[in-house]
């Protein structure tokens, strides 16, 4: 009989590069696969499942929403669609909020909305956006334009155009880059995809100081370090600035399929009706489900407890690193945190997975753990005996 690896293969796009393992059901930071075998979960569907898996939450959010209404789209008006705004606009630098189902669509409205801020001006030239090399900002056509990393591109060329890239944390290569044709610089807070890059401290300080200067808009792609992932609600919270405009999925609907574009009234205005939509952008169902998620975020005091055991975590990585030579550093902050290898780490994926514990590896050589923030210390310190015995 075909397994369902088997058929997946066979059927689906294969456009991934999976893991021998079907999963089926998952509970706090636990899922478990159709053999029955329990894993710890350190990837969260790729920093997605902050409040870990089946939290009732969300479950009973969106069974109450889906009896009720699932969809009527957006030339009507429904009430947790404003729910969510709210609460984003509440907590955040924004004025308002763009809805859509994806990372990658959220940063295409971000790209089109800091480009009609100018042509509205009627400075038509203004529309180049600097972002950054080693990025990740998405697949589609535009925010694979915006990533600044060659082996993704390929095949797909001719992207975009008006897109230049500079170093990541490189100031003076950002401000010899930004004139007057620029219209926004976009980058990630840390490069998630990009390998766990954390600029220095000041960066995103002098970041905001440039665009400023130069009168050009700043977006924040939040997607990954976003909704507490870091230790705070949003990244650039530890920086002390605000963007103009900021992008977030993933964890905003803790797996539901969202993505949202929050920003300034100065710049939001150039949305005007008709500018850019889509039919599933801010369902019922899915902002219902979505507003139970961050409350469930704010209730529980996730946030905090994120950097709470984030740094619990580190120390335990840092104490790995003196232990094991092939371990060049430790990357990253809060619950988003990588271990950079002197090897490959895919064997090391492997043989976690093996031992019953779902990790992975970017740019080939650094392990990443992206964990629901409710992990325990237990569930850590199970990791880096396994790690420890691995490496
Ligand atoms: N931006 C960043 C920083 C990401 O990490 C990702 C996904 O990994 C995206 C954008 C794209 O999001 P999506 O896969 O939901 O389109």
């Amino acid at each position: 009989m075909e397994t369902i690896i088997d058929k997946t293969e066979a059927l689906v796009a294969s456009t991934y590069a999976r893991q021998p393992v079907v999963f089926e059901r998952g509970r706090g930071a636990m899922l478990w696969d159709t053999e029955g075998r329990r894993y710890i979960d350190f990837l969260a569907g790729i920093a997605v499942c902050a409040l870990g898996h089946s939290h009732p939450a969300l479950q009973q959010t969106l069974a109450q929403q889906a009896g009720r209404l699932v969809h009527v789209c957006n030339l009507y008006y429904t009430v947790p669609q404003v729910e969510l705004a709210a609460w984003l606009v509440e907590h955040s630098f924004a004025d308002r909020v763009f809805f859509c189902n994806s990372g990658a669509e959220a940063n295409e409205a971000a790209i089109k909305l800091a480009r009609k801020v100018f042509q509205d001006r009627g400075q038509t030239n203004r529309f180049r956006i600097v972002a950054m090399e080693q990025s990740f900002h998405g697949r589609t056509m535009g925010s694979l334009s915006a990533t600044g990393q060659d082996k993704i591109k390929q095949g797909f060329y001719p992207v975009l155009e008006g897109f230049d890239f500079v170093p990541f944390d490189d100031i003076e290569a950002l401000r010899a880059a930004v004139d007057d044709s620029v219209c926004a610089v976009m980058l990630e807070p840390i490069q998630g995809e990009g390998g766990i890059i954390c600029p220095a401290d000041d960066y995103l300080r002098q970041v905001r100081a440039l665009c400023d200067e130069r009168g050009a808009l700043l977006i924040l792609d939040e997607i990954q370090t976003g909704m507490g992932r870091t230790g705070r609600l949003f990244a650039h919270e530890h920086s002390g600035i605000t963007p103009d405009i900021m992008t977030l999925a993933k964890a905003l609907g803790n797996g539901l399929p969202i993505g949202a574009m929050l920003a300034r009234e100065a710049a939001a205005q150039a949305f005007g009706a008709g500018a850019h939509g889509t039919t599933f952008g801010g369902t019922p169902l899915i902002t219902a489900g979505a507003l139970a998620v961050v409350q469930t975020l704010e209730k529980e005091n996730l946030v905090a407890q994120a950097a709470e055991t984030g740094r619990y975590f580190r120390d335990q990585l840092e104490a790995l690193t003196q232990r094991h030579d092939i371990i060049t550093a430790v990357r990253g902050q809060g619950l988003m945190l990588g271990l950079k290898l002197t090897c490959e780490g895919a064997p090391i994926v492997d043989q976690c997975l093996e031992h019953g514990f779902v990790i992975n590896c970017v740019q080939g050589d650094v392990l990443r753990f992206v964990p629901p923030l409710i992990i325990g210390r237990h569930d850590i310190d199970a990791l880096i005996q396994c790690l420890d015995e691995i490496l």
